[in-house]
């Protein structure tokens, strides 16, 4: 499933839609409205230049539209993770609404 940014320099691709997302309840997630799909870090294709932010208390770096600033996704960086999130509401707004959403810190 394809999807991206606001300007569209960012564009995701996702093996497909995942089971449940996840609105999680931290400071950053919930101020930037984030809603994570989770996925194995090699089946998601990003495209274009973002910035990345690292949250002090975390080892994630997030990252976002260089252009338009919407949060795209987090990876890990040493690898450690196999899993990567991908910040769904880049993705069609009526497929999204139709998962199921849990609260995970
Ligand atoms: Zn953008
Ligand atoms: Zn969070």
């Amino acid at each position: 499933m394809k999807g991206g940014c606001d300007c569209g320099a960012v564009t995701l691709d996702i093996p497909g839609v995942p089971d449940r997302v996840n609105a999680c309840p931290c400071g950053f997630c919930s101020k930037a409205g984030a809603l994570w799909g989770y996925f194995p870090r090699d089946s998601v294709t990003v495209t274009g230049r973002t910035q990345l932010y690292r949250r002090a208390s975390r080892r994630l770096e997030i990252h976002r539209c260089e252009e338009c600033g919407i949060l795209t996704h987090w990876l890990e960086p040493t690898g450690r993770w196999h899993e990567t999130g991908v910040n769904m509401r880049c993705f069609d707004p009526d497929t999204v609404a139709a998962i199921e959403v849990v609260v995970d810190p």
